[in-house]
């Protein structure tokens, strides 16, 4: 169709990615284009990276030009680096090529350096134009006119090394290849009792290397920011035995590309190899090398970089005359100068350069320092020394509900951070019942050695509710085992679980004790949390089929009908939606109504029609309407769109809830894990018998009063109040259906 807008454009913006590729560039080009073409803009793509500036390859992009690619890996407008680019001359060339086609707007998608060329670009740009009008080469009037160039950046980095920002585009992705191929190295290893030498990415950052540690339950890490002990060899082959000896069959050393050692000499695998092999311990050496750049976005790339690419242009669209980058700063999208976290950025590398690695890991901020010596104490093989005569508290674990993926990460880190604070752990088996019936065991803690890799819970979960003839029996195995404090992992059933616990208080003193839970739910639905651990696995597990759905189509036309879980929370669907670039999403937070169906299948029939489209896409969570159901909404648009789509429903069902966890669902279980025990531990030696729940707000854990539960926007209350993902909600259809169709069809 044509895109003839019908008022003259407000301007020309271009659009490149530059440097590394990493996965979720694609969306975050579809989210940046459809969003300045949104705001009537004209937009071109700058194809291979500044080289392609300073040769001029530069082109138009329309709508469907950016259709079908945020589930592409790599970048679709190429990259590459050149070192022209970095002289002036390069960027003479550069700024004629811009001016040729009246742009004065730049987004770069790239790394510190691609980002770095372009404020040198921006702060040279009106001596560039003075120079060209000088030599005749523009216009005086395009002199006049375009004096200034604005940029803005979103960032492309796997290593997720930029200072100022949570995340950057790509490094969740790359975390899932090295967790992919850990957990497939886990198995070789585990058959030959293997020690496994891996190396991965970061450049000067170490964090693929830590998250992979943690996600995977490595035995051993190596990262720039905190360099092991002189006696780091030692240390390995003491491990390595003594863990053998305890009946560990896999040791899994992660090393980042950047490692040092305390007197700034490069550690890299073959290093550590030879050093092991001196000390007669075999090992084998995998450096994953590119695959960790390549293959399909994640789902949590896919909606974050569509994010940044959207808030990229808006940077543009508000003004200003410096230039900025769009970044996540507790969990929320936002900008922040490009300068200075550049400089920040460089400034923690030039650190370690230097040898300052504590400059460095300062850098990265309190969290990321606490995960670093959680990693520490979970690769150990035994807890720290008891300090003799010390009475140990007694914590008990239980996982209820559904179980969600992760939640083995959250035990295993109970278990061992639990010890490693002079705890015993008791855990739970089988969820409620195993409270009923008295199974538990004391954990050892060798025991979770291996548990990261599971989905569901290893523990054994449950959904039953104790009714109240129960409660003495589970007080009395309280009693037996002397329990002084419980954290339960879980979701609705798991509340309801420990709501049974805490109302049987006043009857059974056993039940007087600190009680924590910890929300674990795929539907991310539990009050008080924006997060819950499993909700990232389901969206990988719906994301992914819905890409195997969306390529079952040949040469028909086709919408596709998809039915995710959520229960009444709309928080799978609507990042599902996001994630894979749907026209509609239906929620249980915002009924759809017979006009907004009528409005949508008309309006998806003429996109269909005037579009060069062959698939559509509308996502519908499992209680989005008692009545609109999802064969409602397909018969619905199979009569409606008439000749010009087919329509096929499906309904995901089980397989969002299964499978291997993802990387965030790993890591997060840690920091909930950890958070919980280390309160708890706090709470006995308090003598606090509070109980509580632990919550997550733009990306901090906090604990607050079971009491106060209910004050949370719970789903029955119908959320009472907005959820922080509805703000997201908006840019579904809006970087889905072309304007001009939209424009055609104004909802009501
Ligand atoms: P990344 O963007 O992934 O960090 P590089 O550091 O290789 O990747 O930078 C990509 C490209 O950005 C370089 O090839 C070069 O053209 C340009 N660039 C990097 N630093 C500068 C700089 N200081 N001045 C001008 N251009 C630069």
């Amino acid at each position: 169709m044509s895109d003839k807008t019908s008022s003259r454009p407000r301007g020309a913006i271009a659009i490149m990615t530059s440097g590394g590729d990493a996965p979720g560039m694609n969306a975050c080009l579809r989210g940046c284009v459809r969003t300045a073409l949104e705001a009537n803009y004209r937009v071109f793509a700058i194809y291979e990276g500044y080289q392609g500036l300073i040769a001029g390859n530069i082109g138009e992009l329309k709508w469907d030009n950016v259709a079908n690619i945020i589930h592409l890996g790599g970048t679709v407008i190429g990259t590459a680096r050149s070192s022209e680019f970095r002289e002036r001359s390069g960027r003479l060339q550069a700024a004629y090529n811009l001016l040729k086609h009246q742009i004065d707007k730049l987004v770069v998608i790239g790394g510190d350096g691609s980002l770095s060329g372009a404020e040198a670009l921006r702060e040279e740009f009106p001596g560039l134009v003075d120079e060209l009008a000088a030599a005749g080469r523009i216009p005086p009037e395009t002199a006049r006119k375009f004096r200034n160039l604005s940029v803005a950046g979103a960032i492309g980095s796997i290593d997720n090394d930029m200072i100022d920002s949570e995340v950057t585009i790509g490094a969740d992705s790359a975390l899932h290849r090295i967790v992919e191929a850990l957990d497939a190295i886990t198995s070789t290893a585990y058959s030959h009792q293997r020690t496994f030498i891996i190396e991965v990415m970061g450049r000067n950052c170490g964090h693929l290397a830590l998250m992979a540690a943690l996600a995977s339950g490595a035995s051993g890490c190596f990262i720039p920011e905190a360099p092991p002990e002189e006696d780091w060899a030692d240390q390995l082959q003491k491990n390595i035995l003594d863990g053998a000896a305890a009946g560990r069959r896999v040791n899994l050393i992660i090393v980042a590309e950047g490692a040092r050692d305390r007197k700034n000499n490069k550690l890299d695998a073959r290093i550590i190899k030879d050093a092991l092999a001196e000390r007669s311990i075999d090992s084998r050496i995998t450096i994953l090398g590119h695959v960790q750049r390549g293959g399909v976005p994640s789902a949590y790339d896919r909606c974050m970089s569509t994010l940044f690419g959207m808030e990229a242009f808006n940077i543009l669209a508000r003004g200003g005359d410096t230039s900025s980058i769009a970044c996540l700063q507790q969990n929320r999208i936002t900008a922040t100068g490009l300068t200075s976290a550049v400089a920040k950025t460089r400034a923690a590398g030039q650190a370690l350069a230097a040898g300052d690695h504590q400059t460095a890991a300062m850098a990265r901020g309190d969290e990321w320092l606490r995960m670093v010596n959680i990693q520490k104490t979970l690769m150990r093989i035994s807890p720290p020394g008891e300090e003799p005569g010390k009475k140990r508290p007694r914590i008990g674990v239980v996982t209820a509900g559904r179980a969600a993926a992760g939640v083995n990460s959250a035990v295993r880190t109970i278990i061992r951070m639990g010890m490693a604070s002079g705890a015993e752990v008791l855990c739970i088996e089988e969820g409620p019942v195993g409270l009923l019936e008295n199974k538990m065991h004391l954990a050892h803690w060798m025991e979770p050695e291996l548990w990261n890799a599971f989905g569901g819970s290893r523990l054994g979960a449950g959904r039953y509710t104790p009714r109240r003839g129960d409660m003495a029996r589970i007080a009395a195995n309280f009693r037996q085992w002397q329990l002084d404090g419980l954290i339960l992992i879980g979701d609705w059933g798991g509340y309801r679980l420990m709501n049974k616990l805490l109302s049987s208080k006043r009857y059974h003193k056993e039940f007087n004790i600190p009680m924590i839970a910890i929300p674990a739910s795929i539907n991310n639905d539990l009050p008080g949390s924006e997060y819950s651990i499993g909700c990232d696995t389901a969206l990988n597990n719906i994301v992914d089929a819905v890409d195997k759905i969306r390529n079952s189509t040949d040469t028909a036309k086709r919408t596709y009908v998809v039915e995710v879980m959520g229960r009444y929370s709309g928080y799978l669907a609507c990042c599902a939606a996001l994630a894979s670039g749907a026209e509609y999403c239906y929620t249980p937070e915002k009924p759809v109504s017979l006009d907004d169906l009528r409005h949508d299948v008309q309006e998806l029939t003429a996109a269909f029609r005037l579009e060069n489209r062959h698939t559509g896409l509308i996502i519908r969570n499992e209680n989005a309407h008692k009545d609109y159901t999802t064969n409602f909404i397909a018969s619905l648009f199979e009569a409606e769109g008439g000749s010009e789509f087919d329509v096929r429903k499906a309904v995901l069902g089980p397989l969002q809830q299964g499978g291997v966890p993802s990387p965030i669902d790993r890591i997060q279980a840690v920091r909930f894990g950890y958070f919980a025990v280390r309160n708890l531990a706090e709470a006995i030696a308090m003598g606090i018998r509070g109980s509580y729940f632990i919550g997550c707000e733009k990306g901090e854990l906090f604990m607050q009063k079971w009491e106060n539960l209910h004050k949370y926007p719970d789903p029955w209350q119908h959320f009472g109040g907005k959820r922080w993902w509805q703000d997201y909600e908006k840019a579904i259809h809006k970087l889905a259906i072309n304007p001009q169709v939209r424009q055609k069809y104004p909802k009501g």
